[in-house]
C-alpha cells in the first residue's frame, strides 16, 4: 500500500519485513480538558492507519494525574471522537493497569534499576543539572534492593506524606538528555482518582506509564507529537528493562499549530474559567465541540487533516486552510436562502398585487437539491449595506434614482428616501418594473446590463431571528512570542436583529444554510440564533 507519510513508510517496512502482521495504534488523551483541532489531527493519523491497514486502534485515557482529570472530560472526548466518525477497538485507561505498572516498578527495583529517593521535588530539581551541566546522584541511590522494596511497599501503603519520597529510575545523572537523569517514576499523592477512587496514594509518571501501557496493549506504532522526541530514549529504556511481552516503538510527528488558534487544553480551560467564552463548546473555540457548534462538519475536519498531511517539523498553518475546507463542503451541500442582517424597509409604491409566489433554486449548481417558494409583496426588506446615499465608484447596489435586481424577482428603482429623526435612512420608496421578472428573459435589455443583484425578504412573511457573527478569539501577534492572554479579542461576537425568508421558520437546530451574498450559517440550539460558520469567499487558495 502506498505510504501517505513517513509513519506509513515505517509501517509498510514493518509489514514487509514480517516484524508485524497487523497495525495496532492508540489515541491517548489525558482527560483534563476537551479535544481541540490538534487532537483531530492525531485522531486522523491513528484511526487513519487503522482504516487503511485494517488494523486496530484503542482509545486510551492517560489518567495518571487525578488532580486535573475528570469524568466530564472522558465523556466529552468519547462524544467528539464518535462525532468525527471514528470507532475505537478497546477503551482502556492507564489506571486499569496501575497494578501491572506497580509490579513492573518492582521488576526495576529487583534489577537494581530503581530506587526510593528521599528528595523533595525542589531538591530533585536543584540536583538535576541543566543543559550544559550534568546532575548529581541522590544520596538515596545507594540503597539496597531490599530497602527499596520495603520503602516502595510502604509508599503504597500510605506510610509517608505526599511529596516526601519518590521512586526514581537509576539511569544516568550525567546524560545529556535531561529525561534520562534518574527520572521520577512514582510520586506520593493523596488525591481521589475519578476511576480508582482512594485505592492509590502513589501515581506513576507519564514517561514510565506511557511506554508500558503501549507494551501491555501491544501497540505497534505509538505516535505522538515532536516534543516527545527527547523522551524516546526513556521510552525505550523502560520497555527494554521492564520484562514486557511486546516491544512497542514511538514515532513523532509535528503538532498542528494554526494561526489565531489557541491549541492547548490548559489555555483553553483558562478561557472557559475566566468566562472569556461561553464554555468549551463556544462557537469561537477551536475545540471539536466548539467547531461542531460553529457548524463544521466531520467531513470538513477530516478533509482538513488529510490535506495538511503529516510533517516532521513544526510550523504554523494559516487558519484560512481550515475555513476553506468547511466552505467547500457547505458550498456543495448547503441550501441557499435569503436573509438580511441589517433590515432596511423598502416600499414598492406601484405594486398593486397582494402578493405573489416566486420559486428559488435551493442550489444554483445542483437541480437535484430542488427549490422552494419565496413570497413577494409591496413591503420588503433589503440590507442597509445594499443601499448608499453616497456611493463609491462602481457601486452596483441600490442608490437614489438607481436600479437593482431583487434576486429571483424584479428590477426595482429607488425614487425616494425617508429619513428618521436622526437623519438616517429608514425607508426606501421604490417602483418595480413588472416586465423584468426573473426568468422572463428581460435582463438582456442593455439598459440593465450593469444592474447588480441583491437579496430581499418579504416583510409580510418574514422570519425574525438573532444572527451572530464571530471574529477570531486572538488578535494578530504584535511581537514574536507574545502571550496569548495579551492577544485576546474582547469583541469577537456580534449580534444582529435579522430577518429571513419564511422558509427558515421550519429549520431544525443544527441545519446549515447559505445566506445568499453573506455567508454560511447554522441554527444553534443553545443560543437560539443563527451563527455564522464561515464567510462566503476568501481569496486564499489551499
Ligand atoms: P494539550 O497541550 O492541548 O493539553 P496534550 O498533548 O497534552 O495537549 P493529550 O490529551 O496528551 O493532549 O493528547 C492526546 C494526543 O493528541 C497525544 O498523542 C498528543 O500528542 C496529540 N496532540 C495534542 N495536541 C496536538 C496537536 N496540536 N497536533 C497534533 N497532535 C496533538
Ligand atoms: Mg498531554
Amino acid at each position: 500500500m502506498e505510504a501517505r507519510n513517513f509513519i506509513e513508510e515505517f509501517i509498510n517496512a514493518d509489514l514487509e519485513s514480517g516484524k508485524i502482521s497487523t497495525t495496532q495504534t492508540r489515541f491517548p488523551p489525558e482527560p483534563n480538558g476537551y479535544l481541540h483541532i490538534g487532537h483531530a489531527k492525531s485522531l486522523c493519523i491513528n484511526f487513519g492507519i487503522k482504516e487503511k491497514y485494517q488494523g486496530l486502534c484503542n482509545l486510551r485515557f492517560d489518567d495518571t494525574n487525578p488532580v486535573k482529570e475528570d469524568i466530564e472530560y472522558v465523556d466529552a472526548i468519547k462524544e467528539d471522537i464518535k462525532w468525527l466518525g471514528f470507532d475505537w477497538d478497546r477503551e482502556t485507561y492507564a489506571s486499569d493497569f496501575f497494578e501491572d505498572l506497580y509490579n513492573m516498578a518492582i521488576v526495576l527495583i529487583k534489577k537494581g534499576l530503581a530506587f526510593v529517593c528521599d528528595y523533595t521535588a525542589d531538591e530533585i530539581r536543584a540536583t538535576r543539572g541543566n543543559l550544559v551541566e550534568g546532575g548529581k546522584d541522590s544520596p538515596s541511590k545507594t540503597r539496597s534492593i531490599e530497602e527499596n522494596l520495603d520503602l516502595f511497599a510502604r509508599m503504597r501503603a500510605g506510610e509517608f506524606p505526599d511529596g516526601s519520597k519518590t521512586l526514581r529510575a537509576k539511569i544516568d545523572m550525567s546524560s545529556p538528555n535531561m529525561n534520562m537523569r534518574d527520572p521520577v517514576i512514582y510520586r506520593i499523592l493523596r488525591a481521589t482518582h475519578h476511576r480508582t477512587g482512594d485505592t492509590w496514594c502513589i501515581y506513576p509518571m507519564y514517561d514510565f506509564t506511557h511506554p508500558l501501557c503501549d507494551a501491555i496493549e501491544s501497540i505497534t506504532h505509538s505516535i505522538c507529537t515532536l516534543e516527545f522526541e527527547d523522551h524516546r530514549p526513556a521510552y525505550d529504556w523502560f520497555v527494554h528493562n521492564c520484562d514486557v511481552n511486546f516491544v512497542p516503538h514511538q514515532y513523532e510527528f509535528a503538532r498542528l499549530n494554526i494561526t489565531k488558534c489557541i491549541m492547548s487544553k490548559r489555555y483553553l480551560k483558562k478561557l472557559v474559567d475566566d468566562k472569556v467564552v461561553e464554555g468549551w463548546d463556544d462557537p469561537r473555540m477551536p475545540t471539536i465541540c466548539g467547531l461542531r457548534r460553529r457548524g463544521y462538519t466531520p467531513h470538513s475536519l477530516r478533509d482538513f487533516c488529510e490535506r495538511i498531511g503529516v510533517a516532521k517539523s513544526n510550523s504554523e498553518l494559516d487558519i484560512r486552510n481550515l475555513e476553506a475546507c468547511v466552505r467547500e463542503d457547505l458550498n456543495a451541500n448547503a441550501i441557499r436562502v435569503m436573509a438580511v442582517l441589517n433590515p432596511l424597509k423598502v416600499t414598492l409604491t406601484n405594486y398593486n398585487e397582494n402578493s405573489e409566489t416566486l420559486t428559488v433554486a435551493n442550489h444554483p449548481g445542483n437541480p437535484d437539491m430542488g427549490d422552494h417558494e419565496v413570497t413577494f409583496t409591496k413591503d420588503l426588506f433589503i440590507d442597509k449595506d445594499d443601499f448608499s446615499l453616497t456611493p463609491p465608484p462602481k457601486y452596483r447596489r441600490l442608490i437614489k434614482g438607481g436600479f437593482v435586481r431583487l434576486k429571483g424577482a424584479y428590477i426595482i428603482q429607488c425614487n425616494d428616501v425617508v429619513l428618521d429623526e436622526k437623519g438616517e435612512v429608514c425607508e426606501l420608496l421604490c417602483e418595480y418594473l413588472p416586465e423584468t421578472k426573473s426568468g422572463s428573459g428581460h435582463t438582456a435589455d442593455p439598459q440593465f446590463k450593469k444592474v447588480g443583484t441583491i437579496q430581499f425578504v418579504d416583510a409580510n412573511n418574514a422570519y425574525e431571528f438573532t444572527a451572530r457573527e464571530y471574529e477570531y478569539l486572538l488578535n494578530d501577534e504584535e511581537f514574536a512570542g507574545q502571550d496569548f492572554s495579551e492577544r485576546i479579542n474582547t469583541d469577537s461576537m456580534h449580534e444582529y436583529k435579522a430577518v429571513g425568508e419564511a422558509y427558515l421558520k421550519d429549520a431544525q437546530f443544527g441545519s446549515r444554510f447559505q445566506f445568499m451574498r453573506m455567508g454560511y450559517f447554522i441554527k444553534d440550539e443553545k443560543s437560539d440564533t443563527f451563527g455564522e460558520i464561515v464567510s462566503l469567499k476568501d481569496s486564499f487558495k489551499l
